[in-house]
Parts: structure tokens; C-alpha cells; sequence
């Protein structure tokens, strides 16, 4: 009989691991990809939403669509995992795995923040990026705050990018001069992994009347104040509050008990984690790389290799290089690429390529190389 693998979650690395497998392994797994979404949306295309420049229906991958032998999507919610046995119940039904994956992502906890439910807006969620594409043309004056909330969170480059192109849009509004935009990140430069892109960054913030606020998290919002506070006890005053939530594992991942400390600890070599034949990939992880969908991807590739590796007794694969390619958006319609490597040398390194019109166009064609190879047709 056939492995039976089943992966929760179709994100990036869901979808990159049900892909290889259905290439490598067809004939020799079955493989369930669950996920609760019908549709799979790039991380990244919160901002084409929130600035208007692309509708939700045109950046929607539907998971109908998927052309993958060997693979079965299947639209649940998963309400239990047992990792000791590999049972996994959805709303529909149950699973009995002889491989598990677990590839839920992260989930934000806007109530962790006092005041942010009341008084602060976010780009991290479809539903906050199509508030603001609302909201945004009728802010013309006044002071935004982009803060981080707390830590881990997605993408370490994204309240930056954020910066840049809400003054490129508010510049093509005209209304650039009377608005304020500051951006609190808790670390001493942008991107920590990569001097090089923090300095571009940080040119294109003075180039741009950007002001960065280094080595601070925002605590909460006083709403009737219309103040930000920071974890040193000082305050800054906002019109508009743009947060990066505080983060955490989805509640069912929660009740498993595969996190610890928060996020599921994982073998660093191939992802496994302290439950037999149950694996972790992603940003519900604690791996020692970003929150992003390239290490999420880089990650889903790892399994993949191990797992055909093991089924077709065959040698053991090199092992997660925690490498992958970030894009940075800088506006004008320019993106740079920091190539960070996590994992392969003695520390990690981030060599940055400068922001440009062809890195644009690399970036478009690198989303549209995954959208083919994850869903086939
Ligand atoms: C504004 C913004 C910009 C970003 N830009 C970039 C970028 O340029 N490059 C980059 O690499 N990353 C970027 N990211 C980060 C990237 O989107 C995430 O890190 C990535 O999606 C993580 O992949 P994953 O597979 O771990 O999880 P996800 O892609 O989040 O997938 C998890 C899946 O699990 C499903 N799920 C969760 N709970 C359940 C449940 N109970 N039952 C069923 N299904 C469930 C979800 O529906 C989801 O489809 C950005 C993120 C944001 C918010």
C-alpha cells in the first residue's frame, strides 16, 4: 500500500513539499494537502492590495486548480492533532497519516497589543490590507507610525517596504509633504542579516524623510491620546497606526502540544520534530531562519528531499541550507534581493543587490515559476 502523507496547510511550504512529492514520489504516495482557504494569495500582495494596484480576485491562486498527480486538496479546517499518533480531525472528517507535515503558518494576536484593536490599523492580514486601501485615500496630513509589535513576525524587510511605498503613493497623491511617516523596528538596522541592504534602506528612509526609530517595539496605543509606547517608557503621537501584530501558532497547533516555548521546535537538518514521522515546516516553526515565504519554501524543499530519500531507500539528502532569496520592495518600482544564507556558514550572510527594474521583473517571474510549479496545468 501506498504512503499515506498527509500536510497541513497549503502556504509555501505546504504547496512546495505536495509539489515535489507529486514529482518525485507520484506513484508511490498519496499524498492530502488540507488547507481551511480556498485560494492561496502571496504574502507580498498585501501590498498591491492595500495600495490599490492589483484586486483580490486577480492575485488569487485557487486550489481547485492544483494539477498534481498523487496529490488531493482538501478544503477543511483542521480542528485536532494528535502527534503521537498521527490523527489528524478537520471539520469534515478524520485522517490517519503515516507521514504528517505540519505547515499552519503563523497567526496574529491583535488583542495582545492594548489599544491596537481600537485605534490601529495593520497590512498583514487580506481583510487589514483592503481596510486600508479604503481608508488610505482620505488621509492627506498627519503623523503614521509603521511599529512592530512584537517578536518573532513575518518578513523583516515588510514594515520597511511598507515606508517606502506609502511615500511613493502619497507622493503620487501630492500630499507627501504634509504627512510624517517613522518606522519603529526592535532591531539597530532594517535587515539585521545584511549591513549592505539596512544602508540602502536607510538611505532611501533619509533620501525620503523617513524617520527610523531603531531598537524599540511599540507596547500599546492610547487611543484617546493618539500615542504609541514604546518599551523604553517613551511615547511617539500617530494619526494613523499602521502595526505589524504580535504573532503566535494557530490555536489548534496550540493544543497539540507540538510547540514549545511558542512554535514547534524542529530538527534544523530535516525538520523533524520530537513526534515520529511528524514534520514542521514554515513559519509555525522555531528553525533558525526568518519567518518567510522563501524559508517556508527553502524548508519544504528540505522534507521533500528527505522524504523521497527514505521512501526510495536511497542516500540521505544534503541537509535544510536555510538559504533563499528576499525581495524588497523600494519604490519607484524598484525592488532589491538580499540572497541570506542562515545556515551553511559559521554565521549568516545577506550579499544585497541593488534596488532595480530588473529585480522588479525577476521578482514577477520567480512568483509566477512557483504559481506554475505548485499548481501544475
Ligand atoms: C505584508 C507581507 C509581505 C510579505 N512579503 C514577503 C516576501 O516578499 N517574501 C517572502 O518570502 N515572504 C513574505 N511574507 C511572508 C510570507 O507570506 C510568510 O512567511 C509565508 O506565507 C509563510 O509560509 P508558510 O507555508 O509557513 O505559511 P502560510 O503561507 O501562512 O500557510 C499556512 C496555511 O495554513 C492554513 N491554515 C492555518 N490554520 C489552519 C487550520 N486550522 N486548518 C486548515 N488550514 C489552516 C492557512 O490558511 C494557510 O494557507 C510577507 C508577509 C506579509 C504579511
Amino acid at each position: 500500500m501506498s504512503t499515506h502523507i498527509v500536510i497541513l496547510g497549503a502556504g509555501f511550504g505546504g504547496l512546495e513539499l505536495s509539489s515535489r512529492l507529486s514529482s518525485a514520489l507520484a506513484d508511490d504516495v498519496r499524498v492530502t494537502l488540507i488547507d481551511k482557504n480556498e485560494a492561496f494569495v502571496f504574502g507580498f500582495s498585501k501590498f498591491d492590495l492595500m495600495f490599490g494596484r492589483e484586486g483580490l480576485e486577480e492575485m488569487r491562486s485557487y486550489y481547485r486548480d492544483i494539477i498534481k498527480p498523487g496529490v488531493e486538496f482538501r478544503r477543511e479546517l483542521v480542528v485536532s492533532i494528535d502527534p503521537g499518533t498521527r490523527a489528524v480531525e478537520t471539520d469534515r472528517g478524520t485522517y490517519e497519516a503515516d507521514i504528517l507535515v505540519v505547515a499552519l503558518g503563523a497567526d496574529y494576536n491583535f488583542s495582545a497589543t492594548p489599544g491596537f484593536v481600537e485605534s490601529g490599523q495593520e497590512f498583514y492580514s487580506i481583510d487589514g490590507a483592503l481596510r486600508l486601501r479604503e481608508l488610505l485615500p482620505s488621509f492627506t496630513s498627519g503623523a503614521v507610525i509603521i511599529g512592530v509589535l512584537g517578536e518573532p513576525f513575518k518578513c523583516p524587510p515588510a514594515p520597511s517596504e511598507a515606508a517606502m511605498l506609502l511615500d511613493e503613493w502619497l507622493t503620487s497623491r501630492d500630499v507627501r509633504s504634509a504627512v510624517q511617516i517613522s518606522v519603529v523596528l526592535p532591531w539597530d538596522m532594517p535587515i539585521p542579516v545584511s549591513a549592505s541592504a539596512s544602508q540602502a534602506i536607510l538611505d532611501r528612509f533619509a533620501e525620503r524623510r523617513i524617520t527610523f526609530v531603531p531598537n524599540q517595539v511599540v507596547t500599546g496605543l492610547d487611543p484617546a491620546k493618539n500615542v504609541a509606547l514604546l518599551r523604553d517608557g517613551t511615547h511617539l503621537a500617530y494619526d494613523l497606526f499602521l502595526g505589524v501584530p504580535v504573532h503566535r501558532v494557530p490555536a489548534v497547533v496550540e493544543a497539540s502540544g507540538l510547540a514549545v516555548d511558542g512554535w514547534i521546535p524542529v530538527d534544523r537538518g530535516n525538520l523533524a520534530t520530537r513526534f515520529r514521522d511528524v514534520y514542521a515546516i514554515g513559519d509555525v516553526t522555531s528553525a533558525p531562519v526568518p519567518k518567510a515565504g522563501m524559508f517556508a519554501e527553502s524548508a519544504g524543499r528540505a522534507v521533500a528531499e528527505h522524504l523521497i530519500a527514505q521512501i526510495r531507500d536511497g542516500v540521505s539528502p544534503a541537509p535544510f541550507d536555510g538559504a533563499a532569496a528576499c525581495y524588497i520592495e523600494f519604490g519607484d518600482h524598484k525592488v532589491g534581493r538580499v540572497d541570506a544564507d542562515f545556515l551553511t556558514g559559521p554565521s549568516p550572510t545577506g550579499p544585497f543587490t541593488a534596488p532595480s527594474l530588473e529585480t522588479a521583473q525577476e521578482k514577477k517571474a520567480h512568483a509566477a515559476t512557483r504559481r506554475q510549479r505548485w499548481f501544475g496545468g
